[in-house]
Formats: structure tokens, C-alpha cells, sequence
């Protein structure tokens, strides 16, 4: 999401005239886009302003360097921040870019309204769009509700326009984001939903592939699951985060749905979508979970056997309500040993589910081509399946290159837990 938002701020800045800079060194203007859902991403960003403010002194005022913030470390308040940070210029919320520009040029005329006109130039051949922003969900130890606030939908001809305009310009692959994708239009007047999304862009011109990030189980419909499994450009693929295994653990984190809720998700899309390929994300060590709790989330992931799983030892981000009525009790050492105990489990399920694809022909969209490092050509090109597999392959001889987007067979020939390895099977799929 932060990505979509850097490049389409970068985006508002070109139409005001404004370059983007190789160097920080080089800049006038230096946009800190932070993520604080957890601490060590805020102690980055506090890191990184720091060297901002160093080299703002070391210009001694002359070419000056404006520090701009934006992105979740910026709440509602920012007296607090303005007090640590002096030196920073501007403070801009998740997605207020309007603050940063007008910043710049006071009495600039933004066009009306900013975001339905401005689009990021894309910079490869996929492409984020952000559908709908913020969360109403108030999960016990999420940040992300108080500095995205609540859940606002892009309408779908805004969103068609995007899409459009990103495929006229290379891009063949769109993820649509959302904290909770799936509950994409409810906010609206004709209350779409993310189906009727899917089938809006569906036949955009050049685009081959669509997917979607992040489901929150509650959302999930049968109607959004059919679509996956009957609109071919919808890759099957469902990022559906369990956090915990334990319905007390569940209770605590407010997550609204029990662990058989969940269940009976997973099995309806693998009902609906045999080939679906499953990751989630789980947190160790929240507020009071014992071995027995921690052992559900290890036996649920041997149970479900997700494609990729996501897992975070719990860090507690002030101004939630966990940080306000939980005791962070879980010791650092046994969050850490219950880490890598998910990590090992998963590492071995990943293993088998990636074994199995040996010897098996995967369409793939060629994202990246061999990179000319140090002058040396590696002819390693490399792009994603489906099920958004990572798959790198030799440049074939004798054959002309795959270009950037399109759309190649690629035998499997070796396999990791992490990603895949084979030979380019034969010419281009047809579109
Ligand atoms: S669903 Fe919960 S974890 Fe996800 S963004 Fe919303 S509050 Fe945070």
C-alpha cells in the first residue's frame, strides 16, 4: 500500500514539475513514506530521518532540503512528532498528499480533486491499485485503523480508469490492495463489490492477470470466490490472514470470526477454486498465549498446509487497545523460539507443495530480465506463477528473449521452499 502511495505522490509532484532524484544527496525534497505497524519498521524511519537531518545541516542552508513525512507514523496529532522531529518541514497522513504539494506550492492549482486524475507512471509490468483504504476492523493490536482511518472505497469507474491507463503503458498484471479487500464497495452508494470489480476491468485491453490483497475472513462472500474460480484473467490465489489457531487468542485480538469461521472459509474456496494457492499471516507470543495456544496456530498450518505463511512475533504498537488492556507477557526468547517454530513447520510444507510442481509447465509472467551487474550479464530472467510463485529460468539460447510482460511456459525443473527454477518451455502464450 505505502509503495502505491510513494508512487502516486511521485506522481502529483511530476505533474507540478518536480524529478525524481537517483541520490537523497541530490534532492530538494526528501518524502519519508513509514510504515509503523511494527516497531522495527518506526525505528527505521526514525533512523533514516536522521540521516535526512544531517545531511539538511550539512547543506548549511543553501540549496535547502525540505523533509516532508507521510504515511502511518503520522496520527491525528503531530505535536508529539514535531517535538522529536524539528527539522522535518511537512507531515502528511496515510494518502493526504495534497498536504505535501501544497506545501510546495502554496496556491498551486491541484486539478480539483487529486485522485481521480492522477495516476503513477508504472515502472514495470505490474502494477498496485489501491481500492479501498483504511479499516474498520479494530483488531486489538493493529495500528493501522487509527492512522488509515476507516474503510472508503474508490469508485469502480475511477479504479477502470487506472487500470486502463497502466495497461496503455506496459502494465499486464494489477494487484487491487485494501487492508480488507474484500470489503471493497460497501461504503458506496450502488454498494458494488469486489466481483463486480473483477468483471469491470476484466476485458481491459493488454491486461492479462488480476489479483487482490488482503482478505479478512468476515468479508469473504461465495459470490467474490466464484468470480475467482470463472473470470480466467483472476489468478487464484488468496491471502487470507488466521493470525492465531486459539478462539480465546482470536477473542483477545478482536479478530470477529472463531477458528471453525475460518475453517469453513479455507474449505469453501478450496472447494470452489481447487487450484487456489493459500498464504496467511500469524502472530506469535500475542497477550497471554500459552504453549497449548501457540501449538493450535503449529497444528493449524499442518492442517491447512498454506503456500506461504507470514509470521510475526508480537511487538506491541502504542495507542492500541493491547498496548492500553494487555500485558504484553510472552518473554522476547519465546516469541523468537515460537517464530522459528512456525518458520521450520512452514519451510517443510512449503518444500513438499513446491516438490510437487517438478516437472510441471507454469504460465509466467516475465517481470524482470537479466540484470547487467558489474558489467556482467547474468541470463537469469525471472517472474511469477499463478498461484504467485517466484520462478527464475535461464535465458533460452537460440530462441529470441522474452520481453517484460509477456506471458511464457515454464517447465519446473528445480524446486525451494521460497521459489522455483526451470527452463523456458516454449514461445509466448497467446493472449
Ligand atoms: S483487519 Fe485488523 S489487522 Fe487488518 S488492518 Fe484492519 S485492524 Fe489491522
Amino acid at each position: 500500500m505505502n509503495e502505491a502511495d510513494s508512487d502516486k505522490l511521485a506522481a502529483g509532484l511530476a505533474k507540478l514539475g518536480w524529478q525524481e532524484t537517483a541520490k537523497p544527496e541530490d534532492a530538494d525534497l526528501a518524502v519519508v513514506n513509514t510504515c509503523v505497524v511494527r516497531q522495527k519498521a518506526e525505528d527505521r524511519a526514525a533512523g533514516y530521518l536522521g540521516r535526512l537531518r544531517r545531511m539538511k545541516e550539512e547543506r548549511n542552508g543553501k540549496p535547502t532540503l525540505q523533509i516532508a513525512v507521510m504515511g502511518c507514523m503520522v496520527g491525528p496529532r503531530t505535536d508529539d512528532l514535531r517535538a522529536r522531529f524539528p527539522y522535518v518541514d511537512v507531515w502528511a497522513r496515510p494518502q493526504s498528499f495534497e498536504v505535501i504539494l501544497r506545501h510546495l506550492v502554496p496556491d498551486s492549482d491541484l486539478g480539483g480533486e487529486f485522485w481521480p486524475d492522477t495516476f503513477p507512471k508504472p515502472k514495470g509490468p505490474t502494477a498496485f491499485i489501491p481500492i479501498i483504504h483504511g479499516c474498520n476492523k479494530f483488531c486489538t493490536y493493529c495500528i493501522v485503523p487509527y492512522r488509515r482511518g476507516r474503510e472508503r472505497s474508490r469508485t469502480i469507474d475511477d479504479i477502470a480508469r487506472e487500470v486502463a491507463s497502466h495497461c496503455a503503458n506496459g502494465v499486464r498484471e494489477v494487484t487491487l490492495l485494501g487492508q480488507t479487500v474484500e470489503a471493497y464497495g460497501k461504503d458506496l452508494d450502488d454498494k458494488p463489490d469486489l466481483a463486480d470489480l473483477f468483471a469491470a476491468i476484466h476485458d481491459t485491453p493488454e491486461l492479462r492477470r488480476i489479483r487482490f490483497l488482503t482478505s479478512y475472513p468476515r468479508d469473504m462472500t461465495e459470490r467474490i470466490i466464484r468470480a475467482v474460480a470463472d473470470l480466467p484473467k483472476v489468478c487464484e490465489h488468496f491471502n487470507i490472514p488466521v493470525q492465531a489457531a486459539d478462539n480465546d487468542i482470536l477473542a483477545r485480538m478482536r479478530r470477529g470470526y472463531t477458528i471453525e469461521e475460518y475453517l469453513e472459509w479455507v474449505h469453501r474456496i478450496r472447494d470452489i477454486v481447487p487450484a487456489a494457492a493459500l498464504s496467511t499471516d500469524v502472530i506469535v507470543g500475542f497477550c497471554g498465549e500459552t504453549e497449548a495456544q501457540f501449538q493450535r496456530s503449529l497444528d493449524l498450518l499442518q492442517e491447512l498446509r498454506f503456500d506461504k505463511v507470514h509470521v510475526a512475533a508480537y511487538s506491541p504498537r502504542p495507542g492500541t487497545i493491547a498496548w492500553r488492556h494487555l500485558e504484553d507477557d510472552v518473554p522476547r526468547e519465546e516469541k523468537m523460539r515460537r517464530l522459528h517454530a512456525i518458520e521450520a513447520v512452514q519451510e517443510r510444507i512449503a518444500t513438499e507443495i513446491n516438490d510437487a510442481l517438478l516437472g510441471t509447465t507454469q504460465e509466467v509472467l516475465v517481470e524482470s530480465l537479466p540484470a547487467d551487474r558489474r558489467g556482467v550479464k547474468e541470463a537469469v530472467l525471472s517472474g511469477r506463477t499463478r498461484t504467485n510463485k517466484l520462478v527464475h529460468w535461464p535465458r533460452p539460447s537460440g530462441q529470441s528473449d522474452a520481453r517484460l510482460g509477456e506471458m511464457i511456459h515454464v517447465r519446473i525443473t528445480r524446486a525451494s521452499p521460497w521459489a522455483l527454477r526451470g527452463v523456458q518451455a516454449n514461445a509466448a502464450v497467446p493472449a
